[in-house]
């Protein structure tokens, strides 16, 4: 019964054309949640895989609702690719409609050893981004690659090749944003964001995060919050205030206006964005420049 219904979904799809982003023709279908997600599963498989991000580029994970084409998406994948920690919940009602229980599922933030997890925005929950921290980035690399080799035994052994030609680059990176970060003079390694993606990042980097201007994507502060923030800003005479490209920059403006910190505009967290950041990894190096920009 199920595999009928995939298939006239499957056909359904291919009238109606792809999801989000555009998938390779061939290799195992992958379907994740964010650009992000898609990049690391095509750094691992490369044209032995068939990614297809549900959130476009510059979408907001926080926030999105599926469509029926990613209900098809869904439908016809082999293999599904998420973060978890009530990031991209909404996956799991889209796998329900789509009638996807028995294909498997990868959360990739969830039960990781050895990780210390931060608060989230309500109580009892998590920070679910968790990727921002390049090592903890190895460790989706690490889940990743299971699931393909999993998935696709047939070529386990160059999965397994392509992620530790990956590790080794990420390795890499995780040097450069430390020593980038260094150049920084510690009393200004400081920041406020527009949501509160970076907290893994300034952890395991060093930076302070005195302030963010949301508490959840898509629900706005109140003006006692606004008020707060702003004397936060002002105590810790935070040089720069950053913003995300899918979110709005008014409120980020308001607090630059009243605080004089400069306002960056650029940070990617969530989603890629046009060239140059079109890779997880150039996404940190992006982010990281900014940052050293900015506060340096
Ligand atoms: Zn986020």
């Amino acid at each position: 019964m199920r595999s009928l219904g995939v298939l006239v979904l499957a056909a359904a799809m291919t009238a109606c054309g792809p999801a989000a982003s555009e998938p390779s023709a061939g290799g195992l279908k992958v379907v994740t949640t964010t650009t992000v997600f898609a990049d690391m599963i095509r750094q691992v498989g490369g044209d032995y895989v068939d990614v297809t991000s549900l959130v476009p580029k510059n979408g907001d994970v926080h926030t999105f609702e599926a469509k029926p084409n990613d209900v098809l998406a869904v439908a016809s994948a082999k293999l599904l690719v998420m973060n978890g920690l009530g990031l991209d919940d909404w996956l799991e009602r889209t796998i329900r409609n789509a009638s996807a229980e028995g294909t498997p599922v990868v959360k990739l933030a969830e039960g990781l050893p050895g990780v210390q997890l931060l608060p989230g925005d309500e109580p009892g929950t998590q920070n679910p981004h968790l990727w921002l921290d390049v090592k903890y980035a190895q460790l989706y690399v690490d889940r990743i690659t299971a699931a393909l080799k999993r998935a696709d035994a047939g070529h386990a052994t160059w999965y397994e090749t392509q992620a530790a030609a990956y590790r080794t680059r990420l390795d890499a990176l995780d040097g450069e944003v430390r020593a980038k970060i260094a150049t920084i003079p510690p009393v200004d390694r400081k920041l406020v964001t527009f949501h509160d993606a970076l907290p893994y990042y300034a952890r395991e980097y060093g930076i302070a995060i005195v302030g963010v201007a949301v508490q959840a994507p898509g629900q706005d502060p109140s003006a006692a919050e606004i008020a707060s923030l702003i004397d936060a800003i002002k105590a810790a005479h935070v040089k720069a205030i950053f913003s995300e490209s899918q979110f709005p920059t008014r409120l980020v403006d308001q607090l630059a206006s009243e605080t004089g910190a400069t306002v960056v505009a650029g940070l990617y967290d969530d989603s890629l964005g046009d060239a140059p950041v079109t890779t997880y990894e150039a996404l940190i190096t992006w982010d990281t420049d900014q940052l050293v920009k900015a506060l340096r």
